[in-house]
């Protein structure tokens, strides 16, 4: 594993950044085409594969239009809250139609616990589906079936995506906290180092959630926002040297956490949710060494097979 420090890179000139960067509506065909045969886990990443097909294909096509109260999403707004709170919207049912027409769209490949996982979440009912969801948004991963984290994470993943881009002029303030998403309150799954135009050299951070992205200056830990003996570590890797790793995790010794950033400067069609579930590799590495990830992805149980 290689370690270097990043130079002090001065934030881009631009004097006040674009706090915002949405995602394009096509998302979910942008993480698909990443995740490619020929990988240790390509199993897994088919099944990924599949759910996002599924869920390009509601963002393309949604099932109802099942949208939060239009008068709270202004109130919010106005009181700089997050207007897709993901805390108190789980526990109503706007967001139950997109798990339904998921579970419908959805074909199974014929691996059997596959198979089990998708009937279990079929055959419960509302209230355990919204009991599991509200773990699983909460970062409860152990509360419900290790099994049937991709599929909810799925399902409530397209829900809140398609709000967040069928929302126009949205105005959004910063989270108590820089790791939280102004849109919906959860927290970032990743960094991304975009590369290009007026966001060039900036850090957006990634909801896991909604996949809303939001500005955070670089080399700061995201967690305890201190700046001090922060390392960047990523995979050695015959193609890249260690400064220009396309994956590159920011470690902070004095909270013993760490976020992983992509760098799209060294691979510009990278996306995010691929590239975190390819490089877990790097995950294992840190988790041995006794870093704690607070990022969650929500299509892979920590720990779940
Ligand atoms: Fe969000
Ligand atoms: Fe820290």
């Amino acid at each position: 594993m290689a370690t270097i420090l990043e130079p002090g890179e001065i934030e881009a000139a631009a004097s006040s950044p674009p706090f915002l960067h949405l995602p394009p509506k096509n998302l979910f065909t942008l993480r698909l085409e990443r995740l490619v045969d020929g990988h240790p886990l390509a199993d897994y990443l088919r099944l990924v594969t599949g759910l996002c097909h599924v869920q390009q294909g509601l963002m393309d096509d949604p099932p109802v239009t099942a949208m939060p109260d239009a008068e709270r999403l202004r109130v919010c707004q106005q009181h700089g809250l997050p207007p897709f709170a993901a805390e108190s919207l789980v526990r109503e049912d706007v967001w139950l139609p997109y798990l339904d027409a998921l579970l419908q769209r959805y074909q199974p490949p014929p691996q059997p616990a596959v198979k089990k996982a998708v009937a279990t979440l079929r055959s419960a009912n509302v209230g355990q589906r919204k009991a599991w969801a509200i773990a699983l948004v909460s970062g409860q991963f152990t509360m419900l079936p290790a099994a049937v984290v991709p599929f909810l994470g799925a399902a409530l993943q397209i829900a809140w995506s398609h709000w967040l881009l069928s929302t126009p002029d949205l105005a959004l303030k910063p989270g108590d906290s820089l790791s939280q998403c102004p849109a919906c309150g959860s927290p970032a799954m990743a960094g991304v180092i975009r590369h290009r135009g007026k966001y060039n050299g900036l850090r957006y951070l990634v909801c896991s959630l909604c996949a809303c992205e939001w500005h955070v200056v670089r080399v700061k830990c995201v967690y305890c926002e201190q700046s001090k003996g922060l390392e960047y570590v990523s995979l050695e890797d015959d193609r890249h040297a260690a400064n220009q790793a396309p994956v590159r995790a920011e470690v902070c010794p004095g909270c013993h956490s760490y976020l992983k950033l992509l760098y799209l400067e060294n691979d510009a069609e990278a996306e995010a949710l691929s590239t975190d579930l390819i490089s877990l590799l790097l995950d294992m590495r840190l988790e041995q060494e006794g870093y704690q990830r607070p990022a969650p992805n929500l299509l892979l149980a920590p720990g779940g097979d």
